[in-house]
């Protein structure tokens, strides 16, 4: 006789694990299983939710457990985004479960509770099962069966007709028209005269907002080739990136929308990712008006039942066009034809916990995987990008000009140096007081990330840097010194400025609430609002402070970065950089980058309605070429400036960087694993003969977070095939105490 064959299957689990797991099929759950769909499977003593990934060949299957379960009727993943999984799991080293629970969407997820049953001897026990293993929302409808004989009579006979006429109502609509009517209603059921269904309900994110339709705009030259190249590429069926560069408001967002348009008519879908979720409802308002597919819109502001509900009309192909922040890229649409990355400079693509993926990078990815093209749309593109673009990766689109024809605002350069401690130049005071009068408004933006506390001189502005990293050094309270953080270096604060001799130097760091007290002081009467992380708390705060502005309720507004984003506020005409160069003094290598991008978005903030603007930008490092280049609207002059300096100092595009962060509540075991993890970096690094530096361990710029000592180690690749294999190597070698964390993130983009 033949022994069946087992059916053994390969399941991923969204635990800190490495690898997949093998699990025994009982033949009763055999029919049922498919990749892509999930199962509950024993894993140590609990029961996990897995993803089934398929078929497996294992050896010694008698010593496997069971699956204990299948729980979906249809797989949540194809087989091309499960490829899509993996791949972001080998090039992050993240467990291939945890990736594929992050990109579907909460609301599926199964929540374990507990229920206290009788044991076997009498006694109380807890039994776990398994609950609100789908968020969907119904509804009751009743719908008329046609039959004469059985009628009922009076409100029951009205409630009848009324079906006949309607062919079918959702219960709530008729308790609207008949009042309670709950008795009627199931009469009518008993008599067999209607019935009842339970629907899914679609929980609109846009309550069903009704948008005037509108058609494509004439395109201007510029526009023209765009879309004559973006078409061509669509046509071709295969993987084509582009970069689109254009300021703000020479139509980047109508190439979009008419790219799109092309895709749909060739049969495809599009994608399209914003970087905030602030901005979405006016670009979703813009979607809506040009296209009558159905568009759905997936960011991070959503309830789990609204993120689902977008999530399955995706997947039943109800929506063709996918609208949403980061998380959107999971969306399950199929047959994509174009991905839209806008803004794609932004940081806020890169997720900073768990998986930490950057969506604009996973575009060109899913992008490859689907044969699409990829529009990456920026006014201030990446030097990375701008790089790529010049050396034929990526397509260049060139939108050299503003639509209509506005000028571009004039903008002064103010040198705070000797001026100790004033928060505004005599200029900038004078300027605010002349737009106060004329009835203008205006932005005062400080530029205040993080904290800003680096070693400026006073007399000079010189700023202290490390001698082999060029980035800023930063001071840590604990150690009472100023420490680089990329290498080593650190030094005891000097009394006078190394480079004047003469200036005192100072720890810089200013705050919006001074300011705005400075600016009450200076201009008693006039409305001032605060616009930071402190005054916009809660849902719509945000939006609150905006309103204000925008009627025209505000005189001056301070804000941080918040409000240098594409906002249009059209009554604005003045706006004051205060302390520009607070953002160059980061301890990263993207400072200028980030700077550079900063200034120029806010100064993008003035002039945008029919007055002029102005814009005077107050500094204590005039000469520094970010913000000059910045003031002269000249990005090509800072691009070359910047990439000739990431040569010499060898940072992306000419290198490629993971950084490795160990933290710990005990000081002393947290060192004591970032040594053994440097030591094995190197031990691997010259075993394997491989081309990267180890830099560190060195105590994180931010060395204590919730309790956590903090330590890091950067690690800096020519060539990216090195740095992989570096880190997986370590990742499968390195052991370390459970109460030690250890996080890989790949591509860091803050590193703080
Ligand atoms: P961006 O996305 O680069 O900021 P938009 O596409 O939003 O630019 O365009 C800015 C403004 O100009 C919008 O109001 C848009 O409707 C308008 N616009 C864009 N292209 C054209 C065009 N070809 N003709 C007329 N108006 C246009
Ligand atoms: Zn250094």
């Amino acid at each position: 006789m033949q022994t069946p064959v087992p059916h053994i299957v390969e399941v991923a689990i969204p635990l800190p694990l490495e690898g997949s797991f093998h699990y025994l099929v009982p033949a009763r759950l055999s029919p049922q299983v498919a990749s892509g769909k999930r199962v509950l499977v024993p894993f140590g003593r609990r029961k996990v939710t897995g993803y089934l990934l398929g078929d497996a060949d294992a050896p010694g299957a008698g010593e496997l457990k069971e699956v204990l379960d299948v729980l979906d009727e249809e797989p949540l993943f194809t087989a091309s985004e499960l490829d899509f999984y993996r791949w972001i799991a080998g090039y992050y080293l993240h467990p291939l479960g945890e990736v594929i629970k992050m990109a579907l969407p909460a609301g599926i997820n199964l929540v374990s509770r507990y229920r206290c049953e009788q044991g076997e001897d009498g006694t109380p026990v807890l039994k776990e099962f398994l609950a609100g293993g789908r968020n969907v929302r119904t509804e009751r409808y009743f719908l008329p069966v046609a039959d004469e004989e059985r009628r009922p009579r009076g409100k029951g006979l009205e409630i009848l007709e009324y079906l006949l006429e309607m062919g079918e109502c959702p219960a709530a609509d008729l308790r609207k028209r008949f009042g309670n009517c709950t008795p009627q209603l199931n009469r009518l059921v008993q008599l067999g005269c209607a019935r009842v269904e339970a629907r899914e309900v679609y929980r609109d994110p846009f309550r069903s907002q009704e948008y005037q339709h509108d058609g494509p705009l004439p395109l201007n030259p510029a526009q023209s080739e765009a879309l004559t190249r973006l078409t061509a590429a669509i046509e071709a069926r295969a993987f084509s990136p582009f970069l689109l560069h254009g300021v703000t408001g020479s139509g980047k967002t109508e190439v979009y929308l008419q790219t799109i348009a092309v895709a749909l008519a060739a049969g495809r879908s599009a994608l399209v990712m914003v970087p905030e979720i602030a901005l979405t409802p006016q670009l979703v308002g813009r979607f809506k008006r040009r296209f009558d597919c159905g568009i759905a819109v997936l960011h991070s502001g959503l309830s789990d039942g609204e993120r689902y509900d977008e999530w399955r009309r995706i997947r039943r192909g109800e929506a063709s066009i996918v609208i949403g922040a980061r998380s959107a890229l999971f969306a399950p649409l199929t047959e994509v034809g174009v991905i839209v990355v806008d803004e794609e400079h932004e940081g806020s693509y890169k997720q900073s916990e768990g998986v930490r993926y950057n969506a604009r990078d996973l575009a060109l990815v899913r992008g490859k995987l689907a044969g699409a093209v990829v529009i990456l749309g920026s006014a201030t593109p990446l030097v990375t990008s701008y790089h790529a673009a010049m050396n034929g990766k990526l397509g260049y689109l060139q939108l050299p000009d503003r639509v209509r024809e506005l000028p571009m605002p004039q903008t002064e350069m103010l040198d705070a140096r000797r001026q100790k401690g004033e928060v505004f130049l005599p200029p900038l005071i004078e300027a605010m007081g002349e737009n106060l009068d004329n009835g203008g408004q205006t932005l005062l933006f400080l530029n205040r990330r993080g904290f800003a506390t680096y070693l400026v001189c006073e007399s000079c502005g010189h700023v202290l840097r490390c001698p082999n990293c060029e980035v800023t050094l930063t001071f840590h309270r604990l150690k009472g010194k100023h420490v680089c953080h990329y290498c080593d270096f650190s030094m005891l604060p000097p009394k006078n400025c190394p480079h004047c001799g003469d200036g005192e130097i100072t720890l810089l760091g200013r705050g919006t609430e001074r300011v705005e007290e400075q600016v009450q002081q200076l201009f008693p009467h006039a409305r001032v609002s605060r616009m930071d992380r402190d005054t916009t708390r809660g849902k719509g705060g945000h939006a609150r402070v905006l309103k204000e502005l925008e009627e025209g309720e505000v005189d001056i507004l301070i804000g941080t970065q918040m409000i240098a984003k594409g906002h249009d506020f059209p009554g604005v005409t003045l706006v004051g950089v205060l302390s520009a160069d607070a953002s160059l003094n980061l301890p990263d290598f993207r400072s200028a980058e980030r700077t550079f991008q900063l200034v120029t978005q806010v100064m993008g903030r003035a002039g945008r309605g029919d007055k002029p603007g102005r814009v005077l930008v107050q500094t204590l490092a005039p000469e520094h070429y970010a913000l000059a280049r910045a003031v002269s609207h000249d990005f090509q002059g800072f691009y070359q400036e910047e990439i000739a300096f990431r040569e010499e100092v060898g940072y992306p595009p000419f290198a490629h960087l993971a950084s490795l962060t160990l933290s710990a509540v005990a000081a002393s075991q947290g060192e004591h694993s970032a040594d053994e993890a440097a030591a094995l970096l190197q031990k691997i690094k010259r075993e394997c003969r491989l081309r990267v530096e180890v830099l560190g361990p060195v105590t994180a710029p931010l060395g204590k977070v919730r309790g956590r000592f903090r330590w890091q180690i950067l690690l800096k690749g020519r060539e990216r095939a090195d740095l992989h294999r570096l880190l997986f190597h370590f990742r499968g070698g390195f052991s370390h105490p459970s109460t030690v964390r250890l996080t890989i993130d790949v591509d860091p983009v803050d590193m703080l």
